[in-house]
């Protein structure tokens, strides 16, 4: 008889079970989910009321969503998702992105290309290209300084990664404080602001030194870093999932929160979640898989902490705000064939001009048929004082404050660029609905935070597999190889849920299939010299020396391990 799965969320970690789960044949799925549609903050929105004269409602995103070329999970989910004229599924639906930006106040836009190394001298040249250039204004030896640090996170071994770098902050490890202003605003501060809505005092370096790294690397494999989607993000992608899942008899009771989970001491018991009509019912099912965030696990699992030490430590992780907004425009406004980031800006936007990408979107069949444009822009800090019509935080802000604000922060940006903004280009705006407004004690809340990688925050991260053997964890903050609040995080996280649930229903089905990081070839003799230091307590002799030492340090670890192999008392 088939095993019944409650799946807790229907973010891109509980669909991806679903997804995995369904592919092994054998269990009843029931996804619960307390939006009114799937997709957890991968789902993209639309501005209500906007459509008129029969027209769609404008399209609009929790976030903009980019796809580095490094990841693998998500790919291999979305070729299995079938679409409409698509070969490959929705994979076929990413597009290769050739550009990204940089973009500071009263400067030209700094653009950086993709390109192919294969030697160590080629990747020095690449990151020389992308961080010595005169517009960037770092002073002497900065560029070289930093690529250095880059070139000794590639040579140092995982073991000195995990105990090391892991506890090391991104600032930190960069040197950042003793450097120029510059250096800290592109390469340290602004770095970890604008990617992963952290400051780099906070940020770990085991996690940003490796996601840097593949994104470079990704280059290699995929010809880009970066890929984006033709559409917004449900049309493209979330939409043609739930269909799939559907038709292969996954549940989906939306609108349902899930508000506790009852445990015995040895397994979850039930599960009791609240209807869209209000009642509150206990599901009983054969396994559990978690799949809500962060915050509301360390609301919901961690009572379960005696039963499970493992969820206890989930009470100390953390989360920062990262949210989008979406201008409408008048005119198409292309600005470059990528993301740009804002560096100067004080609330660290990125934004994307979204319409060069959205092949066959015809923008005059949406809301009152005249915008030609749309800038899709995400605010990655919430606790900077505004510079240009306010000096509040913008998590203290008004919403018409937060959208005036937005647009000049954007605004003194983009002089420099071949497309700059007129405020008479704006037609309209959407700001993402997990931000509300609920008045004088809270000014600003936002329902859906971001988990941060904080130094040292792995240790506090759970695996898939809890103490209880009929709950498992699917969410972006599980331990994966990703290590990142992401979909690709999510995704891997999805997959070694199931992984663990198939271990423990004993059944054969064949395991998900979970990929991990791999780096440049040539970097791999090195690290083993590190490695064999780690071990011997040496530290990391920096990039300048360890090549120099590979000889000596691979002679004097033979010695040992053969002088181990020798019998006691024989020749020496
Ligand atoms: C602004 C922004 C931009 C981003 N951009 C990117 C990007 O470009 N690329 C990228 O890879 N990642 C990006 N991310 C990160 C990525 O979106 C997330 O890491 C990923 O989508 C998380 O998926 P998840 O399934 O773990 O969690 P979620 O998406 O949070 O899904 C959890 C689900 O659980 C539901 N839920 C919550 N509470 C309950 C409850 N009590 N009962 C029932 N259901 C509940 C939620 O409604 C949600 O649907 C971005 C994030 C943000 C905030």
């Amino acid at each position: 008889m088939a095993k019944k799965v409650a799946i807790l969320g229907g973010g891109v970690a509980g669909l991806t079970a679903a997804h995995e789960l369904v592919r092994c044949g054998g269990f009843d799925v029931d996804v619960y989910e307390l939006a009114t549609a799937p997709g957890g903050k991968a789902a993209s929105n639309v501005k209500p009321q906007s459509g008129t004269g029969g027209r769609h409602p404008l399209p609009g995103e929790h976030g903009f969503r980019f796809f580095p070329g490094f990841y693998q999970h998500v790919p291999d989910t979305m070729k299995r998702i079938p679409f409409p004229g698509n070969a490959n599924g929705v994979l076929d639906n990413l597009v290769s992105v050739p550009l990204g930006g940089i973009a500071q106040e009263g400067k030209p836009l700094y653009t950086f290309p993709t390109a192919v190394p294969s030697r160590i001298d080629q990747w020095r040249q690449i990151f020389e290209n992308w961080s010595d250039q005169a517009e960037l204004g770092l002073a002497p030896g900065e560029a070289t300084y930093f690529i250095g640090r880059l070139l000794t996170f590639m040579t140092t071994c995982d073991k000195r990664r995990f105990a090391e770098l892991e506890s090391i902050s991104w600032w930190d490890y960069t040197d950042a404080a003793n450097r120029s202003p510059q250096y800290r605003k592109l390469l340290a501060g602004g770095l970890t602001r604008s990617l992963v809505a952290m400051r780099a005092e906070e940020a770990n370096t085991r996690t940003m030194a490796s996601i840097l790294v593949q994104m470079i690397m990704s280059m290699t494999r995929q010809g880009t870093m970066n890929r984006v989607l033709n559409a917004a993000t449900s049309d493209a992608w979330i939409k043609p999932w739930v269909a799939l899942l559907m038709s292969n008899r996954v549940n989906f009771s939306c609108e349902t929160e899930v508000q506790s989970l009852q445990s015995d001491g040895t397994k979850i018991t039930g599960v009791t979640v609240k209807r869209p009509n209000g009642t509150v019912d206990r599901i009983q099912a054969d396994y559990y898989i978690a799949a809500f965030p962060v915050e509301v696990a360390q609301r919901l699992l961690v009572p379960l902490a005696p039963a499970a030490p493992s969820l206890g430590r989930i009470r100390h992780l953390r989360c920062e705000w990262m949210n989008g907004i979406q201008l409408y425009l008048r005119r198409d406004m292309p600005i470059c064939p990528g993301q740009i980031i804002c560096a100067d800006s004080a609330w660290a936007l990125t934004c994307i001009s979204q319409p060069q990408f959205w092949r066959g979107v015809d923008l005059g069949r949406y809301g009152d048929g005249s915008v030609k444009g749309l800038i899709s822009i995400d605010i990655s800090d919430w606790t900077k004082p505004g510079t240009k019509v306010t000096n509040k935080r913008a998590d203290q802000c008004n919403e018409n404050e937060i959208v005036q604000e937005v647009v000049e922060q954007l605004r003194a940006h983009l002089t420099g660029t071949s497309d700059p903004l007129d405020p008479a280009d704006l037609s309209s705006w959407f700001l993402d609905p997990s931000i509300t407004f609920p008045g004088q004690a809270t000014p600003v809340a936002n329902s859906q935070p971001l988990l941060v990688n904080t130094a040292g925050s792995w240790v506090n991260r759970p695996e898939a597999r809890t103490e209880l053997p009929n709950l498992f964890l699917a969410s972006d903050y599980v331990r994966t190889n990703a290590d990142l609040a992401c979909m690709e995080g999510a995704n891997e996280a999805g997959r070694r849920a199931v992984n663990a649930l198939i271990a423990a229903s004993g059944s054969n089905a064949r395991r998900c299939k979970v990929w991990g990081f791999s780096e440049p070839t040539i970097f791999l003799p090195l690290k083993k010299v590190d490695e064999i230091l780690f071990e011997m307590g040496s530290g990391h002799p920096g990039i300048d020396r360890i090549a120099s030492l590979k000889a000596a340090v691979l002679a004097r670890s033979e010695r040992r391990r053969r002088l181990a192999r020798q019998p006691a008392g024989g020749p020496s």
